[in-house]
């Protein structure tokens, strides 16, 4: 796609689940979010974040408006392409890492390569690569269960980057660390963002949702934007 076209265009979407009763959980909301740019998405429980994160991931489907993703209409596709897209073009980051135990990092990392053809030697490099980007290549042999909450995060970022994806999308990403570890978490994220990276971070946070460039707040299922601080 151009460098013009946005990563994220959402045009009136919204979603209610149908009940009874029908809850109306994300109203009607315009979102563009251009390339290289940080987004945080703020609100307090049940003010319709993870609706509004399902629904910007692919992973729900909004009840009217119209979303394309790096210029794509994600609303004309069948399922199947619909997770292609997101396996290509989303990078997903968990507050609770989502790393399978018995598995190594380096291991967990290509496990995000399944769009990915080139031969494993070539995958194998990349995975290690992504691993050094969030300095982690000392540790690329080791089992999740052997690092410390920050490193789960950074091989859990490792392998949202490693599908060289158009936006990272990440929902309430140091919600499992102290703050000394969720600050250096957030310093890559800061780091990812210099570099070009286009970030989506959600948040119940004012801390954290302070580091974005832009701050979108939703309150009662209503999404608005404000300057950030
Ligand atoms: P948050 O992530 O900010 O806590 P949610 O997006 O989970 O908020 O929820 C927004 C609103 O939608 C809440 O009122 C919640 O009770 C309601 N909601 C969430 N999921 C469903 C569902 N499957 N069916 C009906 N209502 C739901």
């Amino acid at each position: 796609m151009s460098a013009t076209t946005p990563v994220v265009e959402f045009r009136g979407i919204g979603l209610t689940y149908p009940g009874p009763p029908p809850v109306t959980a994300l109203r009607p909301c315009d979102l563009t979010i251009r390339h290289g740019e940080y987004v945080t998405v703020v609100g307090p429980s049940g003010s319709g974040k993870s609706t509004f994160l399902n629904i910007a991931g692919l992973l729900d489907a909004p009840t009217v408006g119209s979303y394309h993703l790096d210029g794509v209409d994600t609303g004309a596709l069948p399922d199947a392409d619909r997770t292609a897209l997101r396996g290509r073009r989303i990078g997903f980051v968990f507050q609770s890492f989502h790393l399978l135990p018995h598995r190594s990092a380096t291991e967990n990392v290509l496990l995000a390569m399944v769009y990915n053809t080139k031969a494993r030697a070539d995958r194998q490099k990349r995975a290690r690569e992504a691993l050094a980007r969030v300095g982690l290549d000392h540790r690329a042999d080791a089992l999740p269960t052997r690092l410390s909450g920050g490193e789960r995060q950074r091989v859990a970022i490792a392998r949202a980057l490693v599908a060289r994806p158009a936006v990272l999308l990440c929902d309430e990403p140091t919600g499992n660390l102290d703050t000394a570890t969720a600050e250096s978490v957030l310093a890559l994220l800061d780091e990812l963002h210099r570099d070009g990276m286009t970030l989506m971070v959600i948040t119940h946070d004012p801390l954290v949702a302070a580091r974005g460039q832009r701050t979108v707040t939703i309150r009662d299922g209503v999404l608005s934007e404000r300057a950030a601080a």
